[in-house]
C-alpha cells in the first residue's frame, strides 16, 4: 500500500491506554517514511482490528541503514572509546525500558496477542537481558600469549562491523534485546528488522532512545519489513558482516547459505525445536506438573524451545496425565490477553491458528487421542484451546514436526535407555526437560540428551547470562551470556618480534 502515513499515530488500546506509536524507519537516529512510501497494517491477534500501519522497507532503504551503521562503526566514538560508554548507553536503555514497561506490555500484548502477564515477564527479562550486557561491555578480555622471549603475543577482541539481526514475532521485545545487547556491547553497529506481524515494540524503544539522545547516529537503526524483500537485501548485503537470525529452520538454511555466497559473512542461527520433556517415577509430581504446564502453554505454545513431546515414566502415567489434562481443560484460562487472570492469549496470527488447527486434524487422521482441546474459540481472535494428544507413536507428523502452538503428544515409557533414544530421535535439539529428584538419573540423562539446553525440575526458564541455543538443526551458535559476546566479537593476535634493547 502506498500512502503518506504520519511518522507516527494515536493507538488507544482495549485497556483504555493511549499512546503515540512510532510508524517510521528508523535509520540514522531519525524516523523517517520508506523510500517508496510503502506501508503495511498491522492487526491485532485478540481483535483482528487494525492497530496501525507502519512504514515498509525495501532494498534501497536498507541500503541507507547500512550506510549509516557503517559510518557509525567507522567514524563515531561508539566503538573507540573507553566501553564503559557502551555500559552507560545499555543502562540507560534498560532503565526506559523499565520505566516505560506498563506501556511496553501493553503494546507486546495488543501487537504478540501474548497474555499481559507474560508480556510483563517479557518486559523484566529484556531488562535483565540489557543490564547483563552492559555490565560486560566494560570486561572484554584479550589474552598475552607466552611464547619464550624471542616474540611478545597478544589477542585482542575486536567488533565485527555491521550487523543485522532478522528476530521472529513470538516475543518481539525480549527477541530485540538478546540482539541488540550483546551487538551493542561489544562495540558493533546494528541493523535490526523486525517480524512483519509483530514491529511496534522495537520502534516504541527506538523512540525512547532517540528521545533521550542515548545512542550516537547511526549505531542502532531499526527497520520494519518482509522477509523477502527487507530480510533478503540484509542477508545479501556486502558490506553487513553478520547475520543474527531467529525464526524457522526453513528460512535459517536459505539465510546460512545466501550469507556464504554474498561475502561469507558470520551467522548466528536460533532456529525451530521439538523439545522433549520427560517425567520420571521419582519426581515430585506437583512440581513437574507446573513445569509441564509452563513448558507448553507458556506464550500461547509459540516457543521455539516449548516442551511439546511429553514422556511419562510408566508407574506415574496415569495419575500424572489425569491431573494435566484436568488443569488444562479447567485451570488454563484462554481468552482476552489483557484480562489479569488470562493465562494464554491469541495465537499470533490467522495463519498459525491454520496451522495448529491444521495439525490437530493431522494427529487426528494419524489416530492418535485428542485428550483436550483441539478446537478455536468461537469469538473473534485466533484462541485455540490448550490441547494434549494421548496414545502417540514416534513416527506421527505430531510428535516430529514443530506446530508452534498450544499442542503436546504424550508417550509413556519404561527404562532411561528407551526414553533417552526417543528424545534425541529429532532433527531438531534446542532444548529438553527432565523431572526427577534422583541426582544420578538427572546428571546422566543430561549428559546424554542432545540438545543445547537441559531444564531439570523447571522449565522456560531463562538467565541473561546462561547461553541458549540449538543442536542438530536447531541452529547454530548461543544467544545471551559469554558465548553471545564472543559471537559478536573476533579475535585480532598480534606477534610482534623483540629487539635486544641498547
Ligand atoms: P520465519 O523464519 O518465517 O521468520 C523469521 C524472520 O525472518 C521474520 O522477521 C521474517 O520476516 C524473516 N524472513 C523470512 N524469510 C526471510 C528470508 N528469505 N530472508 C531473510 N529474512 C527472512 O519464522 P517465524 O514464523 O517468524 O518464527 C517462528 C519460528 O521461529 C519457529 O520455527 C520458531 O521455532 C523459531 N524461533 C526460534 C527461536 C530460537 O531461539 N531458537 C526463538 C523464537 C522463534
Amino acid at each position: 500500500m502506498y500512502s503518506d502515513l504520519p511518522l507516527s499515530t494515536q493507538v488507544k488500546l482495549p485497556n483504555g491506554v493511549s499512546y503515540e506509536q512510532p510508524t517510521g524507519l528508523y535509520i540514522n537516529n531519525q524516523f523517517v517514511p520508506s523510500l517508496e512510501k510503502n506501508t503495511f497494517e498491522v492487526i491485532s491477534p485478540s481483535t483482528e482490528e487494525v492497530i496501525t500501519s507502519v512504514y515498509e522497507s525495501r532494498k534501497d532503504d536498507v541500503d541507507l541503514a547500512v550506510e549509516a551503521a557503517t559510518k557509525a562503526f567507522d567514524d563515531s566514538p561508539w566503538t573507540k572509546a573507553d566501553p564503559s560508554q557502551r555500559a552507560k548507553a545499555l543502562f540507560k536503555i534498560a532503565d526506559l525500558i523499565e520505566e516505560h514497561g506498563e506501556i511496553i506490555s501493553s503494546i507486546e500484548t495488543i501487537d504478540n496477542g501474548k497474555s499481559i502477564s507474560n508480556a510483563r515477564g517479557d518486559v523484566d527479562l529484556a531488562v535483565r537481558c540489557i543490564r547483563a550486557h552492559a555490565g560486560a561491555a566494560d570486561k572484554l578480555f584479550g589474552l598475552v600469549v607466552e611464547t619464550g622471549d624471542s616474540h611478545f603475543n597478544y589477542t585482542r577482541r575486536e567488533p565485527l562491523g555491521v550487523v543485522g539481526q532478522i528476530i521472529p514475532w513470538n516475543f518481539p521485545l525480549l527477541m530485540f534485546v538478546w540482539k541488540i545487547g550483546p551487538a551493542l556491547a561489544t562495540g558493533n553497529t546494528v541493523v535490526l528488522k523486525s517480524s512483519e506481524t509483530t514491529p511496534l515494540s522495537a520502534l516504541y524503544v527506538s523512540k525512547l532512545i532517540q528521545d533521550h539522545n542515548v545512542l550516537p547516529p547511526g549505531v542502532l537503526n531499526v527497520l520494519s519489513g518482509f522477509g523477502k524483500y527487507t530480510g533478503n537485501a540484509l542477508t545479501e548485503h556486502p558490506d553487513v558482516k553478520k547475520i543474527a537470525f531467529t525464526g524457522s529452520t526453513a528460512t535459517g538454511k536459505i539465510i546460512y547459505k545466501k550469507c556464504a555466497e554474498s561475502n561469507v559473512k558470520k551467522v548466528t542461527l536460533e532456529l525451530g525445536g521439538k523439545s522433549p520433556h520427560i517425567i520420571f517415577d521419582d519426581a515430585n509430581l506437583d512440581q513437574a506438573l507446573e513445569s509441564v504446564i509452563a513448558g507448553i502453554f507458556f506464550n500461547s505454545g509459540e516457543v521455539c524451545c516449548a516442551g511439546s513431546r511429553l514422556y511419562l515414566q510408566e508407574g506415574i502415567y496415569d495419575q500424572f496425565l489425569d491431573k494435566f489434562v484436568e488443569a488444562a481443560k479447567n485451570t488454563i484460562k484462554v481468552g482476552d490477553p489483557f484480562l489479569e487472570d488470562t493465562i494464554q492469549g491469541a495465537q499470533n496470527s490467522n495463519q498459525q491458528l491454520e496451522k495448529i488447527l491444521q495439525y490437530v486434524k493431522i494427529g487426528t487422521d494419524e489416530g492418535a487421542t485428542l485428550l483436550s482441546g483441539g478446537v478455536r474459540l468461537p469469538q473473534k481472535g485466533f484462541f485455540v484451546e490448550p490441547t494434549i494428544f494421548g496414545d502417540v507413536t514416534e513416527e506421527m507428523r505430531i510428535v516430529k514436526e514443530e506446530i508452534f502452538g498450544p499442542v503436546i503428544t504424550v508417550s509413556k515409557f519404561k527404562t532411561v535407555d528407551e526414553v533417552i533414544k526417543k528424545a534425541n530421535d529429532s532433527e531438531y535439539g534446542l532444548a529438553a526437560g527432565i523431572q526427577s529428584t534422583n541426582i544420578d538419573r538427572i546428571m546422566d540423562v543430561s549428559r546424554r540428551l542432545k540438545s543445547g539446553t537441559v531444564w531439570v525440575n523447571t522449565y522456560n526458564d531463562f538467565h541473561p547470562m546462561v547461553p541458549f541455543g540449538g543442536y542438530n538443526q536447531s541452529g547454530i551458535g548461543k544467544e545471551m551470556g559469554e558465548e553471545a559476546l564472543a559471537a559478536y566479537s573476533q579475535i585480532k593476535a598480534v606477534r610482534l618480534k623483540l629487539g635486544t634493547a641498547i
